[in-house]
């Protein structure tokens, strides 16, 4: 039987993200996709380029029931934050 901290079902953006922190955390980690290819919106995304962000994004640019929530994503992943995130993981 595999044994694993974490199993995380579906290997798109956000499924990837925790699997990269988990094992930044020391963390055993299983990620499970029904589709024979991981990350295939990502590979879509900015018309095939890959978009990563937006250099101009603030919370203005989200429509929201609670547009606080915007404010406090951006300000805790700010685009130096993330950008950093993801030299690390090249
Ligand atoms: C055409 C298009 C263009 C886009 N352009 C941009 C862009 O330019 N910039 C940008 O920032 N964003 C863009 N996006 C949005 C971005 O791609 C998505 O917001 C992002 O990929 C969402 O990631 P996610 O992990 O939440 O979901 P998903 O990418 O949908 O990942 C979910 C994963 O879970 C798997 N899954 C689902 N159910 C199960 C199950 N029961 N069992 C196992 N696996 C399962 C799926 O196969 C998939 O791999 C675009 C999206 C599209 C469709």
């Amino acid at each position: 039987m595999i044994r694993k901290d974490v199993i995380i079902i579906g290997a798109g953006a956000s499924g990837m993200m925790c699997a990269i922190e988990s094992g930044k955390r020391g963390r055993s980690v299983l990620v499970l996709d029904h589709a024979e290819k991981i990350g295939k919106k990502i590979l879509i995304s900015g018309g095939g380029s890959c978009n990563f962000t937006n250099i101009n994004t603030s919370s203005s640019n989200y429509i929201s029931n609670n547009p606080h929530f915007c404010k406090s994503a951006l300000s805790r992943l700010s685009l130096p934050t993330s950008s950093e995130c993801f030299k690390n993981t090249e």
